[in-house]
Formats: C-alpha cells, sequence, structure tokens
C-alpha cells in the first residue's frame, strides 16, 4: 500500500524532487561541501540562484519590469513586510476579506496602517469568493491585496478583481504554480514555498521594479525589497537548502509540460474528489459554491463528529493521511498540490466512495 500525505503544507514533494534532493543535498563534492554546507557567496550557490530565477521567469512567462525575489522566511512575514515596503505615502491599503488568511494579512496590515476592506466574501455557507465589480478603493489607496486561494476555507476566486490604476498584491501561497498566471495583472505576488515550490523557510516574491521606489527609509534593511533586489536576495544569508529544492521544482515543472498541464492535471484530480461529494447522497458537503472551490485544497464535511473520526481513522489506515480540516473550522480537507499523483487522488475519491458506501 502506498501512503499519501494530503497536509496543507508542508506537502508532498515530486517523486522526482525527492531523489534529486537526496543526491544533490547531502553529497560532498570536490570542495568538500554538499549543497547544504555551501556558502552563499560561492560560485555554486550563485548558479543556482540563477538557475531558480532563470526557470522560474520562463515558467511564468515573466513580463520585463518585473524582478523575482528569494526571501527568508513565510507567507505571514510577508504580511507584515508588504505595508512598510509599498505604502509609500499613502495613508492606507485596501484589502478583500475572503476568508481565513486574508484575515490574517489584514490583521497584520492593520498594525501598520488604515486597511480599507475593499470588498468581502459571504461568510455564510455555501461559500463564496467577494464578487469582482464595484470594490471599494479610496483615491491613494497603495495597494489592493487579495488571497486567491483560502487554504482554510477552500475557496478560490474565479476570476481576478479589476483594481484600475491600484496595484493588486496577492498572497498565492496555496496556488502560485497550479495554473498559468498573468502576472501583468499584478503589482507584487508572494508564495511561501511549502506548498507549491519545495520546503518551508523561503517566499517567492514576483514584485513590479516601480513598487520598489515606495520602500519606506525606516525598514530594516534585510526586510526591503529594494535593498534585496539590489543585492539579488543575498543581502543576508538565504535560505538556501529550500531554493536549491524550489530550483529542482522548477526544473520538474518545466520537464512536465509546464504550467498549462499542471493545470490540467490539477482541475482533473480535484474533479475526481469533487465527483464524489456531489454524488454521496449528502453524506459529503463542500460548503463551497461550485465555481468557487478550491482546486488545491478540498474541504468537505460528515454529518457529525464521531463519523469524521472514524474517517480519519480508516482513511490512516488505507494510507492517507493528513485530511483532518484545519483546526478553527474543523471537518475534513484534502490538499492536491502539484506534486500529488493521480494515483493518490484516484486512492482517496475510492476510499471515500467506499465510505460514503458504507455510512449513508
Ligand atoms: N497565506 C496562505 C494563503 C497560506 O495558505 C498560508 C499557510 N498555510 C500562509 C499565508 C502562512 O504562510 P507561512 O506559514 O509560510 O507564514
Amino acid at each position: 500500500m502506498t501512503a499519501y500525505s494530503f497536509a496543507a503544507g508542508p506537502a508532498r514533494l515530486p517523486d522526482a524532487v525527492l531523489e534529486r534532493a537526496r543526491d544533490e543535498l547531502f553529497v560532498r563534492g570536490v570542495d568538500g561541501a554538499a549543497t547544504l554546507e555551501r556558502p552563499f557567496t560561492g560560485d555554486a550557490f550563485r548558479a543556482t540562484l540563477a538557475h531558480a530565477r532563470e526557470r522560474l521567469a520562463t515558467l511564468l512567462d515573466l513580463p520585463p519590469g518585473y524582478r523575482i525575489l528569494f526571501l527568508a522566511g513565510g507567507a505571514m512575514h510577508q504580511f507584515s513586510l508588504l505595508p512598510m515596503n509599498l505604502l509609500g505615502t499613502a495613508r492606507c491599503a485596501a484589502y478583500a476579506d475572503s476568508g481565513y488568511w486574508s484575515q490574517r494579512a489584514i490583521d497584520e496590515a492593520r498594525r501598520y496602517t488604515e486597511v480599507v476592506i475593499a470588498a468581502r466574501y459571504i461568510g455564510a455557507t455555501p461559500l463564496a469568493a467577494p464578487t469582482t465589480g464595484r470594490w471599494h478603493l479610496p483615491q491613494g489607496c497603495a495597494y489592493c491585496h487579495i488571497t486567491p486561494n483560502e487554504t482554510v476555507d477552500g475557496l478560490a476566486y474565479p476570476e481576478l478583481p479589476h483594481t484600475g490604476a491600484v496595484p493588486l498584491v496577492a498572497d498565492a501561497t496555496s496556488c502560485f504554480l497550479a495554473t498559468p498566471l498573468d502576472v501583468t495583472r499584478f503589482g507584487l505576488i508572494y508564495a511561501s514555498a511549502q506548498k507549491n515550490l519545495g520546503i518551508a523557510g523561503l517566499t517567492v516574491l514576483v514584485v513590479r521594479d516601480e513598487l520598489l521606489g515606495r520602500v519606506a527609509p525606516h525598514v530594516p534593511t534585510a526586510f526591503s525589497y529594494r535593498i534585496q533586489a539590489q543585492q539579488d536576495s543575498t543581502y543576508n544569508t538565504p535560505p538556501t537548502a529550500a531554493i536549491h529544492v524550489a530550483a529542482l521544482v522548477f526544473d520538474w515543472i518545466a520537464d512536465n509540460g509546464g504550467l498549462t498541464a499542471l493545470a490540467a492535471a490539477n482541475r482533473r484530480k480535484a474533479e475526481g474528489i469533487y465527483r464524489v461529494i456531489d454524488g454521496s447522497g449528502g453524506v459529503y458537503t463542500a460548503p463551497v459554491v461550485p465555481a468557487h472551490r478550491s482546486v488545491t485544497n478540498i474541504r468537505f464535511h460528515l454529518g457529525d463528529t464521531a463519523l469524521t473520526e472514524r474517517f480519519v481513522a480508516e482513511a490512516e489506515a488505507h494510507g492517507l493521511h493528513h485530511l483532518r480540516g484545519h483546526p478553527r473550522i474543523g471537518g475534513l480537507r484534502a490538499s492536491l498540490y502539484n506534486a500529488m499523483p493521480d494515483a493518490g487522488a484516484s486512492a482517496l475519491a475510492e476510499f471515500m466512495a467506499d465510505f460514503a458506501r458504507r455510512n449513508g
């Protein structure tokens, strides 16, 4: 029996990446150092960083005028750093409230600036993303922040909002590289790595050059997007191992048909699970309107806690792990990031269908 982890993150890596990481991270070379031991100032790491940047630029079809940064820490660090880097002389920033992670981003931004709620999701079941028409974007707000895929709620925007001259900023942590992305629509995109880009400790930023001019003078130097951009993300020691793994992941994506192929595979995997949920005669319920369901974080519920506990125990006995929902909302959640093979998604779908038959 093959075991699969459906964790929301850190998540499964592609098999080929795990194999390359084993060979490349831990084995010493002629310089007496393994990748884990090499200085970030040396040629070997510089080459890896350049490779990661170039590969990602190609995968994203990066337009001119954008920069890729590889920064230490997670997406929550960026919640805090965004306002001080992007506010400039503006007195407020706009945020769309679409659920758990956008609310955490709002809470952090409020510590630093006035936050205007540009749009709100419908917080009652069935959940729906904020509608993309008529957002509240007051004159002079610095940027508009969205969370296109809400990892906890299992909710995804079916389309991006139009924010006019206000730069759109996205916490794409749980959807980055799951589908092709029109980078020109964004001023800044950030995603921590432990879902679709590799291992924890790294956050990737894609930022429009002109926004780097807004960084406030008092921003601590290592947290300044401008300084990190000028210094090629190596102002201080970057998370070298996580960047190396990200480069392996980018290679794997390129070798497997790029983002278009991944998007099709992700849709196919998610549809298989949602089909079981919708065909279960009410044994499972998905609390999100169908057009706004996340492809990567599939949230579903059973009638009561005892049944949920039985599901978790039986799933684990079948090798299907980490299926509990986020502690704040309970229920169940299957995260199917890029590295989840069809076989894993099918194993879960078959188990769920069988469980529904036995407990309907
Ligand atoms: N934003 C989103 C959308 C997330 O899914 C997560 C992690 N689950 C975070 C932010 C927090 O990221 P980190 O733990 O890397 O700080």
